[in-house]
């Protein structure tokens, strides 16, 4: 069986050589997205496998179909670079991710900690021998109220790691889990709103229909805030209106942000772009703040997840090719 790998990094060969040998398929890796200029790769493939740069679109879902690739497995969690209606159309099967919640809240965590003691401008004052303290005086989790938005896998583990802190925890998700309503009280959406001294994104980002909530973090969500609330956002960048985080920060409404994730961010992320002139004029601007820290969407890279994304892609095409069934299949 032909398994054929797109947007394959360095750190994944390894993980891909073992998973090939241990499932006895032949997986061709190709450092280069899936774009339909590049489709030919994977004919004679039982399914293709992506990550997040590889838009697989109606017409290239199409394209597959039509050489007899019906199954793509993306190597992440969130799927909202593959058209699904289309996925479901053409009876094609999508896969997705499944690796621990762990690496994603524990980072989360990380940035919660990191803005609420000004650590950015901390770093860049020790780096030119400014050891003074003026301007760096934190604020300790147990005096806070942290809301969680979205309590699925992610944001119910971030809520255990909170419970060690001692905050007051506020949830809010749709569809309530009750083993979280143990340790966080669930409220509606205005309630975490105008409680939460800091509030973090764990929601999957869905662009149509009635549960849509792309910008659902906007210039009228942000003013129903606390002054000075601190803003995390390690779920996709498009939950959150990048204009608007701006111009909350010059106000001083949002008193810190940690962004792993940032609207118009796919030209940048995981791209040495260090001598191009970019164009990308939101995220420049943003990032030189103080509070303001970013990183490239990298909050799910450890050693144990990459394991994971490479073994269920392989793994999961071989056993949706043979049995029509797997875990992580969403269509
Ligand atoms: P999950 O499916 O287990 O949980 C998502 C939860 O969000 C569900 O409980 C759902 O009911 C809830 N939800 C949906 N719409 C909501 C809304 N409008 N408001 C509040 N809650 C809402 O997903 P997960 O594994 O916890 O991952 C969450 C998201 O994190 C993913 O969809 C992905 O976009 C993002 N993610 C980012 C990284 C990274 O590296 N930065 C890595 C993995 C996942």
């Amino acid at each position: 069986m032909k398994i054929a790998a797109f947007d394959v990094r360095e750190d994944e060969r390894a993980d891909f050589a073992a998973a090939s040998e241990r499932t006895g398929a032949a997986v061709e890796l190709h450092a280069e997205p899936l774009t339909a200029a590049n489709a030919e790769l994977a004919r004679g493939a039982a399914g293709v496998s992506v990550l997040g740069h590889s838009q697989l679109d109606a017409n290239l879902l199409e394209t597959l179909h039509g050489m007899g690739v019906d199954v793509a497995a993306t190597r992440t969690i969130g799927v909202n670079h593959i058209d699904m209606d289309a996925a479901r159309r053409l009876g094609m099967a999508i896969l997705n991710a499944d690796y621990a919640p762990n690496g994603v809240a524990e980072y989360t965590v990380m940035f919660m900690l990191l803005v609420l003691r000004n650590y950015k401008p901390a770093l860049w004052r020790g780096q030119v021998y400014d050891f003074s303290l003026e301007g760096l005086q934190g604020r300790e989790m147990r005096n806070l109220t942290i809301g969680v938005m979205g309590t699925g896998r992610i944001g119910r583990t971030v809520i255990r790691i909170l419970t060690g802190f001692g905050c007051r925890i506020l949830a809010y998700d749709p569809y309530p889990n009750p083993e979280v309503a143990k340790t966080a009280e669930y409220v509606d959406i205005d309630t975490l709103y105008a409680e939460s001294d800091l509030i973090t994104l764990h929601m999957p980002l869905i662009t149509e229909g009635p549960h849509a909530n792309v910008h659902i973090i906007n210039r009228d969500t942000i003013a129903r805030m606390k002054d000075g609330v601190v803003l995390i956002n390690c779920a996709r960048g498009e939950l959150m209106d990048l204009e608007a985080l701006i111009d909350n920060i010059e106000a001083k409404k949002i008193g810190g942000l940690g962004l792993d994730t940032v609207e118009t961010e796919e030209e940048l992320i995981h791209r040495d772009r260090r001598t191009d002139i970019l164009t990308n004029r939101g995220i420049a601007y943003l990032r030189q703040f103080p509070n303001v820290v970013m990183t490239q969407h990298m909050a799910f890279y450890t050693d144990a997840a990459v394991t994971s994304m490479v073994d269920h892609s392989v793994e999961g095409i071989k056993a949706v090719t043979e049995t029509g069934e797997y875990r992580t299949r969403l269509v």
